[in-house]
């Protein structure tokens, strides 16, 4: 797929499978967003720069899964946003812009909790060191996000 690609949609229930305790809460998308995306992009593991809400205009970045969740067996697809930012509380239908910047890695089955959440931690690295190039950093002025606010 071509990068950056922008999306926008709202923040849906997930699949109460205990991200957040994990530390990971997701910000799964509404599923006309996941029509566009699953057009667009192959499944896997991704970073970008998100937005949310109409109020706070600050662009965060993110890492996103796309993808059948394979270490839960679900049956349904998701998109699923991971901020990096701690927010004061959840923003269940809020909408949500993102621009996706790149591809981590593809989807994987994990023999444990733990050798995800270490992936998990790993991709939350290779964003913050790839959002910092220029390229990537110019993102976050996009017409897209200067639409909120
Ligand atoms: P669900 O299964 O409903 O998606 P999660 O445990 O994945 O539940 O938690 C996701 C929710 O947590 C999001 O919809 C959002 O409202 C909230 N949230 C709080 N902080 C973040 C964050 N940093 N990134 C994504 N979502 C967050
Ligand atoms: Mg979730």
């Amino acid at each position: 797929a071509p990068y950056p690609i922008s999306v926008s949609g709202t923040v849906v229930k997930g699949f109460g499978r205990g991200s957040k305790e994990l530390g990971i809460p997701t910000a799964n998308m509404n599923e006309e967003a996941l029509e566009k995306m699953f057009e667009d992009f192959t499944t896997g593991v991704y970073y970008g720069w998100a937005q949310v809400g109409e109020k706070d205009t600050t662009v965060y970045p993110m890492v996103m899964s796309l993808g059948w969740n394979p270490y839960y067996n679900n049956e349904k697809r998701s998109a699923e946003v991971h901020i990096l930012h701690e927010f004061e509380s959840d923003f269940y239908d809020e909408s949500i812009r993102i621009i996706v910047a790149g591809y981590i890695r593809p989807e994987q089955n994990y023999p444990s909790l733990d050798a995800l959440i270490c992936d998990i931690k790993t991709d939350i690295e290779v964003a913050k060191h790839s959002l910092k190039r220029k390229a990537y950093d110019d993102l976050r002025h996009d017409a897209l996000f200067s639409a909120a606010g």
